[in-house]
């Protein structure tokens, strides 16, 4: 995903957790969270593109690329019933075989060894006296935080997690990202000198008022509906314990779209730029609506339970003062 679709996704996840409803506890959580990520979301469109313009960990921690097997059957992990490729992998026939992992990729654990950089560096900040030489800042936290949606977001585009290269040939990868990313820059006002959105009164990005009657027709329109009906689930989804879990079901069940949008006989030697629409058994449209309001979905997921872990621990540290 390119540069202000990863921010987009970013601030669409905050305003998801500030939207749904939760426990009073949960709320009070969440709300600490909105509060600090609004004080900070002037850097979230450089924190958030940082692992592709600095960190550059393409090759293997922004994939977890599968190809399927003849060997006996993985079992599949599970997600929250809610999830769009959950419901979509579900009934793939892929679902019933078994896949291999590319050695070195490492997504989830990258997405993991964030989640802990995060909660460890608020610990040591709360631990600190001001001014102390190992205390780190509230904007090298909030840098950490945007990565982490970035590894989180990536891990929902198909092509991320299967094996076949659609970087080459038509690049048809490339060509689906910039689609997303030229209708994110046409529907939202975009303050081009400082790299960010403008914001509308709640501090969202502000939509393009010029055109409204053809974003409620586009694609952006039916994600902001789908949320908006799906109930927000806090857990991971069954026998999942932690991001790493997550994170690597997020990718079994994205690698199972990529197949279900091109098929098992397609590679990058035979999509060209006027078939890749047509060849499988999901619109374009369903194919991004599943991935975008996914990927919202696990950003404000993995940031809430990120968050809410470092802030028990903090109550606790006060209860013991
Ligand atoms: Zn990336």
């Amino acid at each position: 995903m390119k540069k202000y679709t990863h921010a987009w996704l970013a601030f669409m996840a905050i305003k998801r957790l500030q939207e749904t409803k939760l426990s009073t506890t949960n709320r009070k959580y969440a709300n600490n969270l909105i509060r600090w990520f609004k004080n900070h979301k002037d850097g979230v469109t450089q924190g958030a593109w940082y692992p592709d313009s600095v960190i550059k960990d393409m090759a293997n921690s922004h994939v977890l690329k599968l190809t399927p097997s003849d060997e006996s059957p993985n079992r599949f992990k599970l997600l929250p019933i809610t999830y769009l490729n959950y419901q979509y992998g579900k009934c793939s026939p892929l679902r019933n075989k078994s896949f291999t992992v590319e050695k070195d990729d490492n997504l989830p654990d990258r997405c993991e060894s964030i989640a802990h950089s995060v909660i460890d560096n608020l610990k040591m900040q709360e631990s600190e006296n001001k001014g102390s030489p190992v205390s780190p800042t509230d904007n090298q936290i909030a840098l950490l935080l945007f990565m982490l949606s970035h590894y989180v977001a990536d891990a929902h585009m198909p092509f991320h997690c299967d094996s076949r290269r659609f970087s080459e040939g038509k690049n048809i990868h490339a060509y689906i990202e910039g689609k997303w990313d030229n209708m994110i820059r046409r529907y939202y006002k975009i303050d081009k000198g400082n790299e960010r959105f403008f914001y509308d009164p709640d501090g969202y990005p502000l939509r393009n008022p010029g055109i409204e009657q053809e974003y409620q027709l586009s694609f952006l329109k039916s994600v902001d509906e789908e949320l908006h009906k799906r109930k927000f689930i806090l857990s991971w989804g069954a026998r999942n314990n932690n991001v790493w879990d997550f994170m690597s079901a997020i990718c079994q069940y994205s690698y199972l779209l990529s197949h279900r949008f091109i098929p098992e006989q397609f590679n990058h030697t035979n999509v060209t730029l006027t078939n890749w629409q047509s060849l499988g058994s999901i619109s374009f449209k369903d194919f991004s609506v599943a991935i975008f309001s996914d990927a919202i979905d696990s950003i404000a997921r993995v940031w809430f339970r990120v968050w809410r872990r470092y802030l028990k621990w903090e109550r606790k540290q006060r209860a013991e003062k």
